[in-house]
Formats: C-alpha cells, sequence, structure tokens
C-alpha cells in the first residue's frame, strides 16, 4: 500500500521549531496588548460570495486560488442526479398540505420544468426566476438545474414533491393582496427553503474580509468606537507551493475599523498601524527589513490611473511577457507586479499611481509620511506597490525581507475604506495589515544560522606533544579577538578535520615541523584551498577573513 503524505503545499511543524512559532505568536500578542488590540477568531470557511465580493472576483486569489466546494445536503444543485432526488425528496402527495396555524405547501417540480406550488399557487414559477433571490449563483447552477428538473420528470413520468413551502399566517395566501405580490412572496420564499441547504462555501484564503463580515454582523459599528481586533489563524489559497509559499499557511493580522465619526479615516491610524509593525518585528529581533509604502487612492482615483495606464500601455505591451499583455486589457494595475526582467524598462517608464491621485488622497498619504518620519519609522516609497487584493483605497504596504528570496514579502496590508459597503454593511473605513507568520520563522531561522556562524580557526595539533604549543598560538589569536577552537593531539588528522569542518571555517595545523619553521599549513573549507602561512602573519590574514 503506498503510504499516506501530508497533502502538497501543507507541511506539519514538530519541535523544536513549534518552539519558535510559539514565541512569535506570543510576541504578537504580547504587543497587540499595548496597542490596545483584542483577539478575534473567525470561521475557517466562509460563503464563497463573501470572498467574491470583498476581496475582488478579478483578483489571483479569487479567480485561481480558493478552495470552493459546493456544501451537500438535500438541495445540492451541482451535486445532484435526477434518482438521487426522487430517493431524497421525502414528501408525498399524500400528505396533508394544511398545518395549524399555517398553510403547508408542497413544491413541486413539473413536466415542463417549471416549479410550482402543488396546489393553490397564484401561478407557475420558473426555475430561473428562482434562482434570481440567489445572486451568487452562476449560470451554471441554473442551467443546471433545469437539467437535472428535466431529466427527472422525463425519467420517472412524475412531478416531483421538493419539500414543504410553511406560509405562515401572516403571510397566507389569502393575506398576500395582489397576485403579484403573492407570486413574489411566493417565489422569495421557495427561493429561501429551496437554496437553503446548497450553499457554496470557500476556506478563508485571508482574514479580512472575514473580520469585516464578523464587524457587521455584530453589529460593532454601532459602539461608536474604533474596534481593534487581531487574528492569528490558518489561511488556503491553491498556489504553486515554493519555499515560503504553501497551501496552508499562517497569518498574523490586525484590523483597525470604525464608523468615521470615530476616526477611521485619519492617517494618524495608518501611521500608528505602521509604527506599530516596525516595533513588532524589532521585538520579534527581525533585522533588516524594509518598509515600502505608497497610495493607491480613492476608488475613482483608481480608476482614473487605469485608464492612463490603459492608454499608456497600449504602445508598449506588445513588446512585454504574455501576463502583462492579457492584464494590459483586463486589469492594467497589475502590471506593475510583474517580475520578468525584459519587462521591468517598460514597467519603470509608465505614469506613476501619484500623478493620478486627488488633492484628498495627496493630502492623506503626506499625513501618513509625516507622522512616520516625526516617530522615526524609516521607509521607502514604492510607486510600483498595487497589491494584489481589490479592496485596498490609500495607504498600501509591504514590509520585506532580504533573506526570504523570492518570496521577500513579509507582510502586507493597507487601507479599506469600501470594503463593509462592498459586502452589504455600513460605512466603515478602515485599515490592517496581514504577517505570513511561516515567513517569519524562516527569517528567524536564517538569523539563528547566521549567528551560529562557524569560528574563524580550528587549531589541530599533530600529536599529543603539541598540545601545549597549540595552547600558546590559540591563546595568541583569541587574545587578537578571533573566535579560536582547540583540537586535542590525540585526534588523528582524519577526525581533527571533521570536527573542524563543522565548527570551524579553517584549520590551522600545528606540527614539529610548523613549530621549528614557523610556516603553518592552513586550510579554508569553503574553498578547498591548503596554502603555507607564517605564523607571524596568521593572525592579519584570519582578522581580514573575519572581517570579509
Ligand atoms: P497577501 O494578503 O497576499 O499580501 O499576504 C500577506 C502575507 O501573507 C504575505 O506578505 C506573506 O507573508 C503571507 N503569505 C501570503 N501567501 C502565502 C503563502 N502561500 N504561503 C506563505 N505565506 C503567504
Amino acid at each position: 500500500m503506498s503510504t499516506l503524505k501530508a497533502v502538497r503545499g501543507t507541511r506539519d511543524l514538530l519541535p523544536p521549531e513549534t518552539a519558535l512559532w510559539n514565541r512569535i505568536e506570543e510576541t504578537a500578542r504580547r504587543v497587540f496588548a499595548r496597542y490596545n488590540f483584542g483577539e478575534i477568531r473567525t470561521p475557517v470557511f466562509e460563503d464563497t460570495a463573501l470572498f467574491a465580493r470583498g476581496v475582488g472576483e478579478e483578483t489571483d486569489i479569487v479567480s485561481k486560488e480558493m478552495y470552493t466546494w459546493e456544501d451537500r445536503e438535500r438541495f445540492d444543485v451541482s451535486g445532484m442526479s435526477s434518482s438521487w432526488l426522487h430517493q431524497n425528496s421525502g414528501f408525498t402527495h399524500s400528505e396533508s398540505n394544511v398545518k395549524l396555524g399555517e398553510h403547508t405547501i408542497d413544491l413541486v417540480i413539473t413536466r415542463d420544468a417549471t416549479l410550482r406550488t402543488h396546489d393553490q399557487s397564484p401561478s407557475p414559477i420558473t426555475v430561473t426566476e428562482l434562482v434570481q433571490f440567489k445572486p451568487e449563483l452562476k449560470q451554471y447552477d441554473v442551467d443546471r438545474l433545469i437539467e437535472l428538473v428535466e431529466e427527472f420528470v422525463t425519467s420517472t413520468g412524475n412531478a416531483l414533491v421538493l419539500g414543504k413551502l410553511v406560509v405562515p399566517e401572516t403571510r397566507n395566501l389569502q393575506a398576500t393582496g395582489h397576485p403579484d405580490t403573492q407570486h413574489r412572496v411566493f417565489v422569495e420564499q421557495i427561493a429561501g427553503n429551496f437554496f437553503q441547504s446548497s450553499q457554496r462555501l470557500t476556506l478563508r484564503p485571508e482574514n479580512t474580509a472575514g473580520v469585516v463580515r464578523a464587524y457587521i454582523e455584530h453589529n460593532l459599528g454601532e459602539t461608536g468606537q474604533l474596534q481593534k481586533l487581531f487574528y492569528i489563524g490558518p489561511q488556503f489559497r491553491r498556489e504553486r507551493p515554493q519555499k515560503g509559499r504553501y497551501r496552508q499557511f499562517s497569518q498574523i493580522g490586525a484590523e483597525v475599523i470604525g464608523p468615521p465619526s470615530a476616526g477611521s479615516e485619519s492617517p494618524l491610524r495608518d501611521a500608528e498601524v505602521l509604527e506599530m509593525l516596525a516595533t513588532l518585528l524589532d521585538e520579534l529581533e527581525i533585522t533588516g527589513w524594509t518598509l515600502n509604502i505608497n497610495s493607491v487612492g480613492s476608488a475613482a482615483d483608481r480608476a482614473r490611473y487605469n485608464e492612463v495606464l490603459r492608454a499608456a500601455l497600449a504602445d508598449v505591451a506588445g513588446k512585454m511577457c504574455g501576463d502583462c499583455q492579457r492584464r494590459a486589457v483586463t486589469n492594467p494595475l497589475r502590471v506593475l507586479d510583474c517580475k520578468v526582467e525584459a519587462d521591468q524598462a517598460y514597467i519603470e517608464a509608465l505614469p506613476r499611481m501619484a500623478d493620478s491621485l486627488d488633492e484628498e488622497s495627496k493630502a492623506h498619504f503626506a499625513a501618513v509620511t509625516a507622522a512616520l518620519d516625526e516617530a522615526g519609522v524609516e521607509y521607502t516609497r514604492n510607486h510600483r506597490l498595487v497589491r494584489g487584493l481589490d479592496y485596498y483605497t490609500r495607504t498600501t504596504f509591504e514590509f520585506t525581507h532580504g533573506g526570504l528570496g523570492a518570496q521577500n514579502a513579509l507582510l502586507g496590508g493597507g487601507r479599506y475604506d469600501g470594503l463593509s459597503e462592498a459586502i452589504g454593511g455600513p460605512k466603515a473605513p478602515g485599515i490592517g495589515f496581514a504577517m505570513g507568520e511561516d515567513r517569519l520563522v524562516l527569517t528567524l531561522e536564517a538569523q539563528e544560522e547566521a549567528k551560529a556562524e562557524k569560528v574563524d580557526a580550528y587549531i589541530a595539533p599533530l600529536g599529543e606533544g603539541m598540545n601545549a604549543a597549540a595552547l600558546a598560538l590559540s591563546r595568541e589569536l583569541r587574545r587578537a579577538g578571533l573566535r579560536v577552537e582547540l583540537g586535542d593531539g590525540s585526534f588523528r588528522l582524519k577526525k581533527s578535520f571533521e570536527a573542524a569542518d563543522k565548527t570551524a571555517r579553517r584549520i590551522v595545523i600545528l606540527g614539529e615541523d610548523e613549530l621549528k619553521s614557523g610556516i603553518l599549513t592552513v586550510k579554508e573549507f569553503a574553498s578547498g584551498e591548503q596554502s603555507k602561512v607564517a605564523r607571524t602573519e596568521l593572525k592579519m590574514i584570519l582578522a581580514m577573513a573575519a572581517k570579509a
């Protein structure tokens, strides 16, 4: 039997590495508490529509990378077959259609592929009409449902009772008045019942949309206060796995969101979040990070810039890579993300977002950078930083780290003033970020390795008679500030080489001949180079190599 392994793009975290994960999370919690952030935990899966509307249908994440499935229950459209439907319809015509205090009406699909309430229906209801009440259903679902109804009716020659529609007393047939209103009430209720259990769900590819959904659902805006929320947890994207890029990865993130009256639009919030991140990275002891910031402006600024770019790209896109040619038409902003070497000169020559910002966006950005200057947080303006998610407005940022290689973004974020409204909530501007925990771990591990760097030299006495002379040589070098490991004369030469290779960059051999002549044999492991060095020069040569 073939052995089962963790799924591609996922991995197990084992001790001792998990200790590092815990240390990172503890540090993050400590820093968040100092800035008065509280923890939020949202479900790992959500209604697909949340990401489609929030993150944007055209983004790579939504169009290519989400783990989405049809949640199968009784009336799952995509997975249903007519025979399955037959077995599971569950009701018969003979069941009573009137219940105490309520009208209970059987829901029937008929041969002509219309849905019809078994009796008392004001008029037949079509499948197309029904699905209009589920805007997230795609044409695919509608087609599938019609196909299914036709298949069922043809194979059984029967109408099918799908379920019961319960009409509350207050909305009963007599009370609903005009036939058009009755009809609408019916369609709405049937749609509600019919699709209730057929839902398209998605493993969250990011957490901001979920946090904003929760903000809306729990009316957090009604407190009138800014909500400062952080989360730590797994996210899922079907990306091509490579170092630093996984299909399940963990993010540490935070959001500041609230009604405009609470100051949620203020550039001070942006600067405070960035200052907190600089502090967090410092406390995590991550050294050598760079903060890149930019402004993508308001939705109107972005639309304007998109057109400016589209026009500029019309002349050059033909000479650029395939992705750029496609994006030049579908989503010109994304051209700025292109990493293809040959395209860089064309991209650098394109008009800049900064020139398409309106006065308000310009002033907002200037206030953010002024606050960062005052607080002493260093940053670089990166005109090409547009980020891949549709919801960003105004400030966008990324912290990068040279040690990460191709996947060099430690964290990214920005302002999303229209996100709440895009998913049906009140006006609730906000700003937030998500930090890749996997990448923090990689960076810290690389730093640890660098720290546990090999010593400058390993002194190998040849024979026990050389031990004392080797100690004297080590003392001389160590007093000159060099890091030295001292071997033992009882070791055979091979054993000395093995021990030295593990701990030192060079081995220095000290035998009787060397002691007499004052000329030592030195081997550098990295290059494999062996040379004769005068004892008087050894200190200087090792010191120069240590500095290089
Ligand atoms: P994004 O929302 O794409 O900007 O992601 C925010 C941060 O999450 C990035 O800067 C990365 O550190 C991390 N991240 C995103 N995608 C992945 C992935 N597939 N694997 C590991 N980390 C990721």
